[in-house]
């Protein structure tokens, strides 16, 4: 029996990751490029509707009860598309449980889908560091965070990641953290990377999500600040020797770094 009883939902809240917007407006502040994409467009690797997609989902998906909670009350907020696949927070979960990860960084929690996925598989004091900037999203998760009894593994901080990310540096915490995810505006995220390197450990990982940014990185526009940003963050990893590298076709695109 498929462990989620709602494929069709499962579909849209983790295929619905590759439909998203250049430039939205969220909670009446404007974000570009957190998500990617335009709404009526599937962006997925494998679309949305693919019997493919369902089979993957179907044969390999295994999401807690309370992750599956998140999903589905996320799904019901007006820009539940930006949260992650459930497929690809799978793999991080197991990414983290592989290195053995204490010590991980978040930044774009929204309701917290993906920080509550990697706090039910670090050891009781382990840590996520949540970064957003927007603590309404974070308040519809927390009840759920509490509920799977992992919420004292959650720091939150709301402010803007680049300041946690400095304060974190500032506090001699370089080279302590095991697992970082890349998952907010589009156009720092060079900058998140490089502070992610100098946190991250030897043999730590660094997840940064919407590398394909819907397709656009093969063709990239001159006027589009986002994916341009995605498009020379690709190019530079690729020649980055400090790392190891793989960019996996799953949801909007997944880049691994590995630290050297
Ligand atoms: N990783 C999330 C999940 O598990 O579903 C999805 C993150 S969503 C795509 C992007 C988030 O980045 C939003 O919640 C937004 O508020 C946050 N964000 C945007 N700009 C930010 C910034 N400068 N610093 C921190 N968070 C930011
Ligand atoms: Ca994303």
């Amino acid at each position: 029996m498929p462990l989620l009883s709602l494929p069709k939902e499962v579909a849209v809240g983790t295929a619905m990751l590759g439909i998203a917007f250049a430039t939205g407006v969220l909670a009446g502040k404007r974000y570009p490029s957190l998500i990617f994409g335009t709404p009526k467009s599937s962006k997925s690797v494998i679309g949305k509707n693919s019997p493919l997609w369902q089979y993957i989902l179907d044969h390999s998906l295994r999401e807690h009860p309370i992750l599956k909670k998140l999903r589905l009350l996320t799904m019901e907020h007006p820009w539940g598309r930006m949260m992650v696949s459930s497929d690809e927070a799978q793999l991080m979960a197991n990414l983290v449980k592989l290195i053995k990860a204490k010590k991980v960084i978040e930044i774009g929690v929204f309701t917290g889908y993906n920080a509550l996925n990697m706090a039910l598989v670090l050891p009781d004091n382990g840590r996520v560091i949540a970064c957003d900037i927007n603590e309404d999203y974070a308040k519809i998760g927390k009840p759920l965070w509490k509920e799977a009894g992992v919420e004292h593994k959650i720091d939150l901080r709301i402010k803007p990641a680049i300041q946690t990310l400095d304060e974190l540096l500032a506090n001699g915490e370089a080279e302590t953290f095991d697992f970082a995810f890349i998952d907010a505006d589009k156009e720092s995220y060079n900058e998140y990377y490089e502070k992610c390197l100098r946190l991250i450990r030897k043999g730590g990982i660094i997840a940064i999500d919407n590398v394909f940014f819907g397709g656009n990185v093969v063709k990239p526009r001159k006027n589009d600040l986002a994916v341009q940003s995605i498009h020379r963050l690709n190019e530079k990893l690729l020649r980055d020797s400090r790392i190891g590298i793989s960019m996996l076709p799953m949801a909007d695109g997944v880049t691994l770094a590995f630290k050297l």
